[in-house]
C-alpha cells in the first residue's frame, strides 16, 4: 500500500478510486512575463503533490491534507462557489468548481513541494486534483484546457491573479527537459536541459523570506504593464520590440517604461537561453540568468535584500549565473553551479545570510522531471 493510500484509509476509512500526482516547478528564465503573453522556460521539479479521490453517492465533499494534520473539512458541493470563505482547501475546491464537477467526493492531499517557497506548491496541488478529476469523470480535457481551467480557478475562486505558467508546466513538463512555453497560445517545445553531463547543477535557494508586499506588488506590476499596453495601442507586450519601445518612450511614464523594458528584454533572453541550452553553452546561460536578475531587481523592482544576497553570494562562490525566481519579494533564487562547488556555495550563502541577520536559507536541487500523471486507478 502506498503512503497516499494509507493516509486516505486512515482519514476516510476506505481506499481511493484514483490517485494522481503533479510536480512543483522552477522557472529557469522568463520571469513576470507569462501575463504579458511572453515565452517562459520552466521545468518541473522532482517533488510532487498527490491527490487521492473517491466518489461518493451523495453531494458531500470531504477534503483533507497530510500537511494540515489530516483534518477533515466537510461541505456541500452546491456551496462550492467563488466567495466561499476558507483556507488551503480553496485551492482544490477551485478545481472542483472550474471543472464543473457535479458529484460528491472524498479528497486526500499529500504534498511534497515546499509550501510558499516560490516552487508552486499551489499549482502542484491544483494540477494533481485536476488530473485525477479529468480521468475519474472522463472529462476529456486537454492539458491546455486543464492549464486554463486551473488558472481560472486560482484567479477567480482563490483570488490569486497568477499567470498561466505554473499550471502549464506542472501539467505538460517532460523529464530531462525544460519547457519552452509560449504563453500566448500555450504551444510548447521540450528543450533538453542536461547540466549534469557538464558537471553542473542548479541549486535552488529558498530564502525563507516572505515580504508582505507580495500581493499588492504583483498586482501593481501587472497594472503597469496593462496601462502601457493601452497607451501604446497594442494588445500585449509580446508585440513590442526593444526598438519600438525606445521610439515610443515618451508615451509612457518612467515606471511603465522600466516595467516594459524588463518584459521586452526578458522575452529575448528566454529565446537566447533556449539557444544556449541547445548549444550546451552554460556560460552564456549563466550570463542570461544574471541579466534576468538585474532586470528584475532594477527595472521590475520585485527583488528583496535576501534574494540579492543569495544571488551575490552564489556568484562570489563561483556560480556561472544566478537569479531570483517566482513572483519576488522573497521565495527562492537559483544558481547554476559546478557540482564540485556545491558545499562551498552553500556555506558562502549561509555565511552571508548570517552576517545580514537573515533567517537561515534552505537548499534543494532537482533534475527536470515529469509533469502530472495518473499514479493508480482502481
Ligand atoms: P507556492 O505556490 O509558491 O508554494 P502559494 O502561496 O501560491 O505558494 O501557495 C501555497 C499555498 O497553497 C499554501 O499556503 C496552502 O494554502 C496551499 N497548499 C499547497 N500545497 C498544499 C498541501 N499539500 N496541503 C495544503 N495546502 C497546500
Ligand atoms: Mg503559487
Amino acid at each position: 500500500m502506498t503512503h497516499i493510500d494509507k493516509v486516505f484509509l486512515e482519514t476516510f476509512g476506505d481506499t481511493p478510486t484514483i490517485v494522481a500526482a503533479a510536480p512543483g516547478r522552477v522557472n529557469l528564465i522568463g520571469e513576470h512575463i507569462d501575463y504579458s503573453d511572453g515565452f517562459v522556460l520552466p521545468f518541473a521539479i522532482k517533488d510532487r503533490t498527490f491527490a487521492a479521490i473517491r466518489v461518493r453517492d451523495d453531494r458531500k465533499i470531504r477534503i483533507a491534507s497530510a500537511q494540515r494534520r489530516n483534518k477533515i473539512i466537510e461541505l456541500q458541493l452546491d456551496s462550492v462557489k467563488p466567495g466561499l470563505k476558507g483556507e488551503w482547501e480553496r485551492y482544490p475546491l477551485s478545481v472542483v468548481w472550474a471543472l464543473g464537477i457535479n458529484q460528491g467526493m472524498d479528497i486526500m492531499i499529500d504534498g511534497h513541494v515546499p509550501l510558499g517557497a516560490g516552487l508552486s506548491s499551489s499549482a502542484a496541488l491544483e494540477c494533481s486534483v485536476a488530473t485525477a478529476l479529468n480521468h475519474l469523470f472522463s472529462l476529456g480535457f486537454s492539458l491546455e484546457d486543464l492549464a486554463r481551467l486551473t488558472q481560472k480557478g486560482e484567479n477567480e475562486y482563490v483570488g490569486v491573479p497568477c499567470g498561466i505558467m505554473d499550471q502549464s508546466v506542472s501539467l505538460m513538463a517532460h523529464a530531462g527537459s525544460a519547457l519552452l512555453l509560449d504563453c500566448r497560445d500555450l504551444s510548447t517545445r521540450n528543450v533538453s536541459f542536461d547540466v549534469a553531463s557538464s558537471g553542473l547543477e542548479l541549486l535552488i535557494i529558498d530564502t525563507q523570506a516572505h515580504h508582505s508586499l507580495t500581493d499588492g506588488g504583483y498586482a501593481e506590476r501587472r497594472a503597469s504593464c496593462e496601462s502601457a499596453v493601452s497607451k501604446l495601442k497594442i494588445t500585449s507586450l509580446r508585440e513590442l520590440s526593444l526598438e519600438q519601445l525606445q521610439q515610443s518612450r515618451t508615451l509612457l511614464n518612467q515606471t511603465e517604461y522600466l516595467r516594459v523594458h524588463h518584459a521586452v528584454t526578458e522575452m529575448t533572453r528566454v529565446l537566447h537561453a533556449v539557444e544556449a541550452l541547445e548549444a550546451k553553452d552554460f556560460n552564456l546561460l549563466g550570463q542570461l540568468l544574471n541579466q534576468s536578475h538585474a532586470s528584475l531587481r532594477d527595472d521590475y523592482t520585485v527583488s528583496c535584500p535576501e534574494l540579492n544576497v543569495a544571488v551575490d553570494a552564489a556568484l562570489e562562490a563561483g556560480a556561472l549565473g544566478a537569479r531570483m525566481v517566482g513572483g519576488g519579494f522573497g521565495g527562492s533564487a537559483i544558481a547554476l553551479i559546478h557540482v564540485s562547488q556545491t558545499a562551498q556555495t552553500i556555506s558562502t550563502i549561509e555565511k552571508a545570510f548570517a552576517q545580514h541577520h537573515f533567517k537561515a536559507p534552505r537548499f534543494f536541487t532537482s533534475l527536470p522531471s515529469q509533469g502530472a500523471e495518473i499514479i493508480q486507478r482502481a
